[in-house]
């Protein structure tokens, strides 16, 4: 049963989303709600929709049918400024996308400065402070090809962090990363879990699963199951 308390909690909702490309009918209906502080994994193989499925949730792609609700907020359909649904879920790509000419400081402060408007001060202070959270402040010089994999997805981690999301969403994470660079993104992820940040994220590896100490853990490929 679900009590109000739940209810209240819920910070993402996703309710009856489909999407086709052409005749592939990729999302069929789906339907599932984010607390506040839980990590949500879905696994699936390629091709299953999960990049889809992210994508609707932030607008990047616009779904058939369905809505989607941040903070009891409709994200679909809605007349506020979709960018501020976006700052307020942070996406982290499989391959990172960083501006390959900006340091990682500059890379991390950026959004800070052009989209929520903050002094150059107050953005350096808040960049640096988010590349210490995931252990990469020694780096705010370094450019992206002086950097490991590993060090490039925390640096694109710290990014989406500095807009103080609501929810995280993990497009695949690790599976652009050499094995031995995996384990310290999943500590910064399992990090983040434990201090209480709401997460969804998507794979096709089971990513430890033992990781997620909170939250439920979705064995089903998202196109199927839903
Ligand atoms: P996953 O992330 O699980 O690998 P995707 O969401 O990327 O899956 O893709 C799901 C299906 O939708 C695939 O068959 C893919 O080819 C198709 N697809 C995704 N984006 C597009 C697009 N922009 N145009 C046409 N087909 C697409
Ligand atoms: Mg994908």
């Amino acid at each position: 049963m679900t009590t109000l308390t739940q209810q209240e909690d819920v910070i993402l909702r996703v309710e009856n989303i489909h999407k086709s490309y052409g005749n592939v009918e990729v999302l069929k209906g789906v339907s599932f709600s984010v607390r506040k502080g839980e990590t949500k994994v879905f696994i699936g193989p390629s091709g299953t929709g999960k990049s889809t499925l992210l994508r609707c949730i932030n607008q990047l792609t616009i779904p058939d049918k369905g809505q989607i609700w941040l903070h009891g907020e409709e994200v679909t359909h809605s007349k506020k400024n979709i960018n501020f649904f976006r700052q307020k879920m942070g996406m982290v790509f499989q391959n990172f996308y960083l501006f390959d000419h900006l340091t990682a400081l500059r890379n991390v402060e950026i959004a800070l400065i052009k989209v929520k408007g903050m002094k150059k001060d107050a953005a350096r202070d808040k960049a640096m402070e988010e590349l210490s959270r995931v252990g990469m402040d020694s780096f705010a010089q370094h450019y992206p090809s002086q950097l490991s994999g590993g060090q490039a997805q925390r640096v694109s981690i710290a990014r989406a962090l500095a807009m103080d999301p609501d929810v995280m969403l993990f497009d695949e994470p690790t599976s652009a990363l050499d094995p031995e660079l995996i384990g310290e993104v999943l500590e910064v992820m399992k990090d983040l879990a434990r201090g209480g940040m709401t997460m969804l994220v998507v794979t096709h590896e089971p990513m430890k699963s033992c990781l997620w100490r909170r939250g439920q853990f979705w064995k089903a490929g998202v196109r199927k199951n839903y």
